[in-house]
């Protein structure tokens, strides 16, 4: 891996998170796949070593310092022994933001200490049954009554749901103005009226649980508004901003796992009498492979780098290419990974297909990669008709 200079203080994060990865993920990775269980006793361990303080800052219990790389780091090394269980981590890292960006002092007192000390859990909901890509079109709604909100809907598909207990949820608390009506509210998992869906069943990242929320008549407090009413949507912008280079790191995290199993296999797997690491076809495809994903890498890196810099360039379009770019090269490398190991590469018995499984949600969550290109050729078709340098 090149040397990217990263500080003590990073070095030491991504350790930590090695050794969490090697010692207490990848043994059970493939239990969890199986059973589709939430991995409680894994998470558990990573708020022992205090995993989950490099996502709050340290006024607030946390480990502060450069946030967003540390969040980067962190959910790479997860990702290589296991994608769906470094969600418990990603996911909370995404539920958090709204709260890092728009709550006030006593918000961040009330809930960050927990955050940090992995007490609780985060999770961010957005998407509704018929609100994907086109998130302006939600339809929950917190209608303010008295000293509460009253939130009647359902999101669909949010990471964490059901077991996180911090749950920061855009809704609209003015509906005629559409998504310019749309506020943050944070909901506290017992809240009465606030219930989940059944745990779905996926494809990949099992380890995860995706569950939907069901809000009916369920009473928030006015003191859980986050930011402004009306500045939902731009809470949830600029969350994505922070986050994406988080999906981008678990895509490469999971490029970099199966990379690893695959050229350990096929300096292994003999045919013709020889590794079928000596045929220049494999071999070729093997250095492919290393190539995008450390090209993925340093992306991620440096807009991770970009963001902690407090740039005043906001970094949407590299975000955007961060998570578009990593996730593309997440598929490709995982697929090939199977190739390399031939039919072996098809079976159970062997934990690659799994990569492959899990690499695929990278390309669809917190916008599929249609809607990064949508966002990325607009700001570059923007720029160019203002006749600005790009990066604004
Ligand atoms: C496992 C999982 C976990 C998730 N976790 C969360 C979470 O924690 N919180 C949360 O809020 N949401 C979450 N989501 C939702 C996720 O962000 C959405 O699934 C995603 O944004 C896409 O929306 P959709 O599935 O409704 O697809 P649709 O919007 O219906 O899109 C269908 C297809 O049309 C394409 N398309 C749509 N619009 C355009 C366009 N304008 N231009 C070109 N192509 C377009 C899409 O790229 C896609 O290929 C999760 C989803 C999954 C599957």
């Amino acid at each position: 891996m090149l040397d990217y200079l990263l500080t003590e203080e990073q070095e030491a994060v991504r350790d930590l998170a090695r050794t969490i990865a090697e010692e207490e993920i990848r043994p059970v990775a493939a239990h969890y796949d199986v059973t589709g269980e939430f991995p409680w006793p894994v998470v558990r361990k990573m708020a022992e070593v205090d995993l989950f303080g490099v996502l709050v800052p340290e006024e607030y219990g946390g480990l502060g310092g450069t946030m967003t790389m540390n969040m980067v780091l962190v959910t790479e090394e997860l990702s290589k022994a296991c994608g769906g269980i470094a969600l418990a981590f990603a996911g909370t890292a995404l539920g958090v933001l709204p709260i890092l960006i728009a709550g006030n002092e006593e918000q961040k007192r009330r809930f960050l200490p927990d955050v940090a000390a992995g007490r609780r859990l985060c999770a961010f909901a957005i998407t509704e049954p018929q609100a994907g890509s086109d998130a302006g079109g939600i339809r929950t709604t917190a209608l303010r009554d008295g000293d509460h909100y009253v939130l009647n809907g359902t999101k669909q598909w949010i990471t964490n749901g059901g077991e996180a207990e911090i749950y920061t949820v855009v809704a609209l608390t003015n509906p005629a103005k559409g998504p310019r009506g749309a506020s943050v509210l944070v909901v506290e998992k017992g809240t009465p009226g606030f219930s989940f869906g059944k745990k779905e069943d996926k494809m990949g990242i099992r380890a995860s649980a995706t569950r939907e929320l069901v809000f009916q008549d369920c009473r928030v407090p006015v003191e859980n508004l986050l930011g402004k009413e009306g500045t939902g949507f731009i809470t949830a912008m600029k969350t994505f901003d922070a986050s994406r280079p988080g999906v981008g790191a678990q895509a490469v995290g999971i490029a970099q796992g199966a990379l690893d199993l695959a050229v350990a296999y096929a300096m292994e797997r003999k045919q013709f009498g020889h590794p079928v690491s000596s045929f220049q076809g494999l071999r070729f495809l093997l250095a492919d492979m290393a190539m995008k994903v450390e090209a993925a890498r340093a992306l991620v890196y440096a807009v991770a780098r970009h963001i902690d810099a407090g740039s005043k360039w906001r970094p949407t379009m590299y975000s955007a290419m961060a998570k578009c770019f990593a996730s593309d090269v997440a598929m490709e490398v995982t697929t090939n990974a199977v190739q390399v190991f031939g039919g072996y590469g098809y079976m159970r018995d062997y934990p690659i297909e799994k990569y492959m499984r899990d690499a695929k949600i990278t390309q669809i969550y917190e916008g599929t990669n249609q809607i990064q290109r949508d966002e990325i050729s607009k700001i570059l078709i923007g720029e160019h008709v203002a006749g600005r340098g790009s990066g604004s």
